[in-house]
């Protein structure tokens, strides 16, 4: 058993920040069509390899619709805060504004960051993303548009693959026999959560998933997939999370706790 993710297809895919955690549509068919055996069913346990894909956008509903087509099972967990509102992710933002940038330097947070090749650029977008991951998604969308305005890309928008499906969109995924979880409420750091926080971000997703899609939710995807749920907060997210941490196994970590490793690196050569 290993369990794998991604974030979604785009249909052409080139280097660059817009796509740098999206994979082509040609290497995931490719992928999905090359496996002997599909990916399973949640309830298959370890008889199974495992598919999700984590965020609310419409790359993520390509790539489950995708593996639906071919006979395979697989988990979408999404933020329910990108579909209730249509708000995009604060990275969606960030990844447009550093590929359309038009300045060479950037002053943040008190140091100096070039922007010269693509390696200083990731530099500098892990930078702003550590230091906006723990805010509430309003504040951190706010935070970026600030520096869209300092990278010279005020007037850039998101990719069009990055936008959140709607429910409609949802409501069919679930009709061709997506599984829609939980990636909590918002897609926010849980590190930056108390936990009444984190119990609130869990339970404000299951209760949308419940009252939106007739669906009970039972299995959560940390959000950034870095932060272990505490122990004691290890109930919370109900019968089972999900970490996506390259430096673990894709397995099963502790009694609730499952790992995930990305599938994208290999999606992105053709
Ligand atoms: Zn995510």
């Amino acid at each position: 058993m290993a369990l794998f993710f991604l974030h979604g297809i785009v249909d052409e895919w080139s280097s660059s920040f817009v796509n740098r955690n999206y994979g082509s549509r040609a290497a995931l068919e490719k992928h999905l069509r090359a496996r002997s055996t599909p990916y399973g069913r949640w309830e298959d346990g370890s008889q199974v390899d495992h598919l999700s894909v984590d965020d609310s956008t419409r790359a993520g509903a390509e790539a489950c619709l995708l593996a639906r087509a071919l006979g395979h099972e697989v988990v979408f967990f999404i933020n329910p805060l990108q579909i209730e509102t249509g708000e995009q992710y604060f990275f969606s933002y960030l990844d447009a504004f550093i590929d359309a940038c038009t300045v060479f330097h950037i002053q943040y947070d008190g140091i100096a960051y070039g922007l010269e090749d693509y390696s200083a650029r990731r530099r500098f977008r892990r930078a702003v993303k550590t230091s906006v991951k723990g805010l509430a998604s309003d504040e951190a969308a706010a935070r970026v548009k600030e520096i869209g305005t300092l990278l010279g890309a005020a007037e850039t928008q998101p990719a069009a693959h990055a936008l959140p499906p709607t429910l409609d969109n949802l409501r069919q995924l679930a009709a061709a026999g997506v599984r829609i979880e939980n990636h909590g409420w918002s897609h926010i750091d849980i590190a930056a959560l108390s936990r009444s926080g984190f119990a609130e971000h869990v339970v404000k997703g299951r209760a949308w998933i419940r009252k939106r899609l007739d669906r009970d939710s039972r299995l959560y995807a940390v959000p950034f997939g870095v932060s272990a749920v505490p122990e004691e907060w290890a109930e919370l997210a109900g019968d089972a999370y999900f970490l996506a941490r390259e430096d673990f196994a894709p397995t099963q970590l502790t009694e609730r706790c499952w790992n995930r490793h990305d599938l994208t690196p290999r999606l992105q050569d053709s």
